[in-house]
This record gives C-alpha cells, sequence and structure tokens, in this order.
C-alpha cells in the first residue's frame, strides 16, 4: 500500500508553547479559516509557496529568467510572483544564487516524518511529545491519522491543534492516537466569527461538545485556546460567553484554558510572501487590559484554577 503524504510547512524544536513540557511541533499547510489576525500566513494555503528576503536579493533576476510559465516579475524593485500562473515548481528558489527565495511546504510520507520526530524522543521525558498544528492538520486527514498511529506505536505522546473546522468523523478517526487536544474557541457570536474568521463558529461548537462527550470516558485531555484578538475576541462580552459555554460543554473534562495574547511578530512574513496584514502596525495588548479578560473568564471559579494568560504584553512605562 502506497504511503500517505502530506504537505507540512515545517518543524519547531523544544517547543514550550504548544502543550505540556517539551516538544517538537510540526506545522501543516493548509487552513479552511482565515482569521484576519493569523501568525503563521505561510500555512494557510495548502500549496507550496514562496518567501521573498529582500535584504538578501542581489537583484540577479535570475529568477525571473529561469521561470517556465513566466510568473515572477519585479514593481518598485520588489518580487511578485503570479500564483495564477505559478506550477510550484520551486526552480526559481533552487536557482537563486542568493538564497533570498524560499519554498515553503515540503512532502512527507507519514513513516518518514515519525521517525525524524523519534529522533528528539529523548527530550520528550515524561510529560513532552509532538504536537501537530498548522495550518489545520486536520485539514489532510488521512495524513494526519496514519502519522498520529505511526507516533502512538512509538509511544510518543501526541497532541493536536485544532480549529475544530472539520467534519467530527476526522476527529473520530484521529482520536485513538491523540493524548492531548488543543482546540481553538476563538469568538461566540456566529456573525463575528464569520467576519473575523472568515466562517461561522457553529461546526466547531457542536464538534467541541461531541469531543468532550468522548473524552469524559477516555484518559485524554482536553486545553482550549483563545486568541485574544483587539477589537476581534477581546471584549468582556465574548470572553464571558466562552467561559458559560466551556463550563455548559466541557467543564468536567476540561485541563486548561488559555487566553493567548496578541502579539505582531508576524508581520515581516506577511510582507515577505507579498501578502498584506490587517494587523500591520498594531502594537499588543497591556498587561492590565489583559488581567481583566483573566478576571472575566474566571468570574465562575469553576474555571479559576485552570486558565491563564500566555504570551506577552506591551511594556507599559
Ligand atoms: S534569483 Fe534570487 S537574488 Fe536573483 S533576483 Fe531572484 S530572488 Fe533576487
Ligand atoms: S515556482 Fe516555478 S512556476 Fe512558480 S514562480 Fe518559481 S519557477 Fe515560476
Amino acid at each position: 500500500m502506497r504511503e500517505k503524504t502530506g504537505l507540512i510547512l515545517n518543524m519547531q524544536r523544544m517547543s514550550t508553547e504548544d502543550g505540556p513540557g517539551l516538544r517538537t511541533t510540526v506545522f501543516f499547510k493548509g487552513c479552511p479559516l482565515r482569521c484576519r489576525w493569523c501568525h503563521n500566513p505561510e500555512s494557510l494555503s495548502y500549496k507550496r509557496e514562496l518567501e521573498w528576503f529582500d535584504d538578501r536579493c542581489i537583484g540577479c533576476r535570475t529568477c525571473e529568467k529561469i521561470c517556465p510559465v513566466k510568473a515572477i516579475g519585479f514593481e518598485n524593485q520588489k518580487l511578485v510572483v503570479d500564483y495564477s500562473l505559478c506550477t510550484r515548481c520551486m526552480k526559481c528558489a533552487e536557482s537563486c544564487p542568493a538564497n533570498a527565495l524560499e519554498a515553503k511546504g515540503v512532502f512527507w510520507e507519514a513513516g518518514g516524518l515519525a521517525d525524524e520526530l523519534a529522533k528528539d524522543h529523548a527530550y520528550f521525558g515524561e510529560e513532552g511529545g509532538v504536537t501537530l498544528s498548522g495550518g489545520e492538520t486536520l485539514a489532510q486527514p488521512d495524513f494526519a491519522v496514519a502519522l498520529c498511529e505511526k507516533l502512538h506505536q512509538k509511544g510518543i505522546q501526541v497532541a493536536i491543534d485544532t480549529c475544530g473546522m472539520v467534519d467530527f468523523s476526522i476527529l473520530k478517526r484521529v482520536f485513538p492516537y491523540t493524548d492531548i487536544f488543543l482546540y481553538d474557541i476563538k469568538i461566540m457570536d456566529s456573525k463575528l466569527h464569520k467576519k473575523h474568521a472568515g466562517a461561522g463558529n457553529e461546526k466547531i461548537l457542536s464538534n467541541l461538545r461531541l469531543l468532550a462527550a468522548m473524552i469524559e470516558n477516555s484518559d485524554k485531555n482536553l486545553w482550549i485556546r483563545t486568541p485574544i484578538i483587539p477589537g476581534a475576541t477581546d471584549s468582556h462580552e465574548n470572553i464571558r460567553q466562552i467561559a458559560d459555554f466551556l463550563i455548559a460543554e466541557a467543564g468536567t473534562v476540561l485541563s486548561r484554558w488559555e487566553l493567548c495574547a496578541f502579539n505582531n511578530m508576524c508581520e515581516s512574513k506577511y510582507k515577505r510572501l507579498g501578502y498584506n496584514w490587517d494587523y500591520a502596525g498594531k502594537e499588543k495588548l497591556t498587561r492590565s487590559h489583559l488581567d481583566e479578560l483573566l478576571k472575566a473568564a474566571v468570574k465562575n471559579e469553576n474555571l479559576r484554577d485552570r486558565t491563564f494568560i500566555t504570551g506577552s504584553a506591551k511594556l507599559e512605562v
């Protein structure tokens, strides 16, 4: 039987932010949502892309000359790729003498990737393991299930970071091989969810209800993550609504709720990919604003000892 193949953006070793302990995080390419604040713009497309580093480019135009379909051009000394023509052959990146063009996305077979990840076993310890993130891990379902199964067979703890915008049958398939679900709940009002994330949230909420019921009778863990984004998710009302939903639907199985503070570190990535970012120039949130939201989140004292702010705040003088 042919091995399942998936498109992976990259791997981050010794990661401490995607689950318990020390981990290796694997970023899948492709996502069904379009959150306006997305911190991984290079993971949104299901296809390979090109990232251009203007500070490395020597202006030789080798890329332009070698492209078989004339998809590369320069406008105001800025490299522009016409993805309606580009066949993703990556000849331009391979021939760039200055490494100024990087191909984003590598195809892996599930077995080969599991073997590669197993090399990190030494630092996983009792708590750590592998986190599959993205993009959306479960948007490549056959590959994700095959990879999880192989990691599970090797005795590696597996966490899946998901936006929940998938058919529930996929969560069911991956469930036996997953130890921790890191599940995003961003906005409770479906119209606002559609405005800021590109789709309504009905499927996400219904999947969480069903997943929580499965976790209830298992040894799996559930973490919820809520990005705290200025003008989108950071109202007291939204945070209170999420808290009420979590208590009602997942209160008995929820291990941890993370309020993940907005950061603007991805701004340069948008520029290198040639995309605009709605949050360009936006500052981080203040500590006092984050603390107020934490207070709103833990009004129900059931959530008090399992709700945390992660990430950093704006420096205030
Ligand atoms: S081949 Fe590389 S260095 Fe030359 S113009 Fe293209 S991106 Fe710049
Ligand atoms: S990946 Fe291939 S088709 Fe696309 S711009 Fe580069 S050389 Fe042209």
